[in-house]
């Protein structure tokens, strides 16, 4: 299921330039989920474009995986106005569409707190669960739920960086090989 270029199923449709739909490889085990498009992708229509998706892919051929062996997206398709969170009810419009693109992965990255409320309905500090892997079920699957720092958590923070690395690492090393 995916959205109809005029969606309107939440109010975040009064806000947006264009839908942001998933970025990557279609076909791979491994998705990443964050939380919003931002002014770059909401012009561009593309997830991760701006400044933490830039760091988001250094860090990732860091590690020896590229942008384009992995799909990109996030909770909602269309940017809240301000760059605020998205609402539960936001979320909740879009999960089909969010569920459409997890259907057939094998392991979820799950990029920062809004990613990790929606999809475990986590509210803690993100620091007592990054890297932490545990399974959750998606449409009566399961798959592997990986929490990691959202790339602007990390664009001044060399610990949040370090942990995001150790995230690439961990894919890389047990699901990418
Ligand atoms: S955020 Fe999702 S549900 Fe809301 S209008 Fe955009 S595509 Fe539709």
């Amino acid at each position: 299921m995916i959205p109809e270029k005029n969606c309107t199923r939440c109010a975040l449709c009064q806000f947006r330039t264009k839908i942001v739909m998933p970025d990557g490889d279609p076909s791979s085990n491994v998705i990443f989920v964050g939380e919003a498009p931002g002014e770059n992708e909401d012009l561009i229509g593309r997830p991760f474009v701006g400044r933490s998706g830039k760091l988001l892919e250094k860090i990732m051929l860091e590690e020896g995986i590229k942008r384009s062996d992995v799909l990109i997206t996030n909770t909602v398709k269309c940017r809240p106005p301000g760059n605020r969170d998205p609402t539960k009810e936001e979320m909740d419009a879009c999960r089909p569409f969010l569920e459409h693109e997890l259907s057939g992965r094998k392991v979820i990255v799950g990029l920062g707190r809004s990613a990790c409320r929606d999809l475990i309905g986590y509210e803690g500090k993100m620091g007592e669960i990054v890297n932490k892997e545990m399974k959750i079920n998606i449409g009566g699957k399961e798959l592997t739920f990986l929490p990691a720092y959202h790339p602007a958590a990390c664009i001044y923070n060399n610990d949040s960086k370090a942990e995001l690395r150790r995230t690439m690492n961990i894919l890389r090393t047990k699901y990418m090989g």
